[in-house]
């Protein structure tokens, strides 16, 4: 049995890698792009660059692409091209470049939206060679304290707190110190994150293999036979860390990190929630100046091939020719469509913007569009409440470090409680906030903005909660909703100050909060996600992997971000596996696939891309257009 499996396997990876390097064409990596590090521009400079809004005039002519979304999805895929000299346009609807990776600024504080800590970002580490090459080394990163997150559970009178610290032996040694009695669940937990993070490759896989072969992979059942994180991708988060101990607190601090997915933990897939814990487990960072710097140094990448990334560019439909290839886009501007042609149109905005909004509806009835869509759902809404206070991190106690605030250990009750409650109750009640200071993490914003300090929080809520105002002007929503908004504002704040003695009401010089429906305003989430299509367990079928993958069932649409691999800047690759290659969303569409160790451009033309920088191939997802990169 064993050996009819085995060789039908060897037959499978000839024939996968038989079709992935057949391919020749331009390889984006192919040059150590990195110039030196230039100082770190002012607000009104970066503007410049993030904020060039859309006129047709402004549209390059023979375009070689366009992309939906500026998002790092859309601009990682556009930079990709840019760098095989391709002319990408990136069309963004929200006034500035970023999606989630945008900031913006209120009475002088300056708030990211949606990226607080990344790992693997170690000097060596491909990840991050691989950022270098996507900002030509302009992008730096700032390590976090060590302990990197604070699991805080219980309420004031018994509060209890659990420094999570990143080391692969620091961290269970740590926690150990914390459980004493509980090492062998501690090592058992550890042992099985690391192992289906390391089956990671096999989802990988799946998007990129011929259709042919993934169907195969699916239908014989064998993905759960080739690969731990499919063989745990059904079990529920809950079910396994309650299989390790009856420790009920333990078990809380196992599974604290989903709110960096959004699906609690009897919904969440154990193998989701293993990439989270191995992400971290090297460190944790923040980009030096502010989550903006992300698209700032991109954006001048795609624009020095000849393309633009411009905002306030709604695109309001996909363009189709009679056989139903994708020929362009049109743009609202103003009350008058204007049309962009390409030959290439890749979308950033989500599979359910994508379909549902941007097709026209013959091409949305389609069978193949339709059982795309019946294996997605919405993801669960966010809220962001962002706080600027007076006085600098030393004078508020505030870290490079997160805080992950529960009200007690029992988070599927707590979570239940609170989305199926009442919603003027629930706000008065959220029961977990996630708590950090953008201004403590970033080495340059004390020298800019002396004596301030920003924090923000995150937690979730329904869009159903918000939905009544979903139509009415942004900036100018009825006092209801303001009034439903304050609800949970001051809950969340009393919550904070409580834990951070040094905020006081009288610090606060500006707090406001982003609710699902602002959500769908600044980054065009359909119903408010947080994340984008949930990532709760049937996320993780080896079916829908082989099935939603960056090409789409129409000709030259293709699909990159967040919902077409998963929710994060990086989604990461495990070690020790020979490919130590994250992908992120801006790889969805050009997936990484092993390859043995061997010196490569990158570490020969670099003092700092050391001997552990691997061999990695890149494929991408684009090959019918001759582009394959090689790192
Ligand atoms: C509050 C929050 C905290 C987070 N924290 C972290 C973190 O600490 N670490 C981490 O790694 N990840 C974090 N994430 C997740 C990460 O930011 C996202 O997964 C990732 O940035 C998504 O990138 P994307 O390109 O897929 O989508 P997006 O960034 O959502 O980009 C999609 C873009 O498409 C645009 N768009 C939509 N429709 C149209 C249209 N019709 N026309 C033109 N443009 C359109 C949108 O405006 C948006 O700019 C966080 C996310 C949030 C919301």
């Amino acid at each position: 049995m064993w050996i009819t499996v085995g060789i039908i396997c060897a037959v499978l990876l000839a024939l996968v890698l038989k079709y992935i390097f057949t391919t020749s064409g331009p390889n984006p990596f192919a040059r150590d792009t990195r110039e030196p590090v230039r100082e770190i521009l002012t607000k009104k400079e970066k503007n410049k660059v993030l904020k060039q809004g859309f006129l047709a005039s402004k549209v390059p002519e023979n375009l070689d692409a366009v992309v939906i979304g500026s998002g790092i999805g859309g601009l990682g895929i556009a930079v990709l091209l840019a760098k095989v000299g391709k002319k990408v346009l990136v069309l963004e609807q929200h006034d500035r470049a970023g999606g989630c990776c945008h900031t913006f600024t209120e009475k002088g504080f300056e708030f990211d939206v949606g990226i607080h800590y990344i790992g693997d970002l170690q000097e060596h580490k491909p990840f991050r060679c691989m950022l270098d090459q996507l900002t030509n080394g302009q992008l730096q990163w700032e390590p976090l304290d060590n302990p990197y997150d604070w699991v805080v559970i219980g309420p004031p009178e018994n509060r209890r707190r659990y420094p999570i610290y990143s080391g692969r032996t620091r961290f269970p040694e740590e926690l150990k110190k914390c459980f004493p009695g509980e090492e062998k669940a501690i090592d058992e937990y550890v042992r099985m994150c690391k192992k289906a993070g390391r089956g990671i490759w096999l989802l990988a896989m799946l998007k990129l293999a011929p259709t042919l072969i993934a169907k195969f992979l699916v239908y014989t059942g064998l993905c759960k036979r080739l690969s731990y994180f499919f063989e745990m991708a059904d079990r529920s988060l809950t079910e396994v860390v309650n299989g390790l101990t009856e420790n009920k607190d333990l078990r809380a601090v196992f599974t604290y990190i989903f709110g960096t997915y959004g699906n609690m933990p009897k919904d969440a897939s154990f193998s989701m929630h293993s990439l989270l814990v191995t992400h971290y487990l090297n460190g944790a960072w923040y980009p030096k100046g502010g989550a903006t710097e992300i698209a700032f140094h991109m954006i001048p990448i795609i624009e020095k091939a000849g393309g633009a990334v411009l905002v306030r560019a709604p695109v309001n439909r996909i363009l189709f020719n009679s056989n139903n290839e994708a020929i362009g886009v049109s743009v609202m501007k103003g009350q008058e469509e204007v049309h962009i042609n390409a030959p290439m149109v890749i979308s950033d905005a989500g599979i359910f913007n994508t379909y549902q909004q941007l097709l026209p509806k013959n091409l949305q009835a389609m069978p193949a569009i339709q059982k795309q869509l019946s294996l997605m759902k919405n993801g669960e809404g966010g809220l962001s409440v962002f706080v600027g206070l007076d006085g600098s991190k030393e004078e508020l106690g505030l870290k490079a470090d997160n805080y992950w605030i529960f009200k007690e250990n029992n988070y599927d009750e707590l979570w239940e409680a609170y989305t199926n409650g009442d919603r003027e109750e629930s706000a008065k009640n959220v029961p977990m906030l996630f708590v950090a200071s953008p201004s403590a993490k970033d080495p340059i914003w004390q020298e800019r903005n002396p004596g301030k300090s920003t924090v923000s929080l995150v937690s979730f809520a329904s869009y159903e909660w918000f939905e009544e105002w979903k139509d009415a002007k942004v900036t100018n929503r009825s006092p209801e909703y303001k009034e439903l908004k304050r609800a949970f504002i001051d809950g969340i704040l009393d919550v904070v100050m409580d834990v951070f003695p040094n905020i006081t009401r009288d610090k606060i010089e500006y707090v406001d909060a982003g609710t699902p429906i602002t959500n769908t305003h600044y980054i065009g989430a359909p119903k408010g996600e947080i994340y984008g299509a949930d990532h709760g367990i049937a996320r993780f079928s080896p079916e829908l992997n082989a099935t939603i993958r960056p090409q789409t069932p129409l000709k030259n649409l293709y699909l990159t971000g967040q919902d077409v691999f998963l929710c994060g800047l990086p989604e990461r690759w495990p070690e020790p596996s020979p490919v130590a290659l994250s992908s992120s969303n801006a790889t969805c569409i050009w997936t990484p696939l092993p390859w043995p160790r061997k010196p490569n451009l990158l570490n020969r033309s670099s003092s700092s891309y050391n001997s552990k920088t691997y061999m990695c191939r890149f494929v991408l997802g684009l090959r019918e257009n001759g582009i394959r990169a090689t790192v």
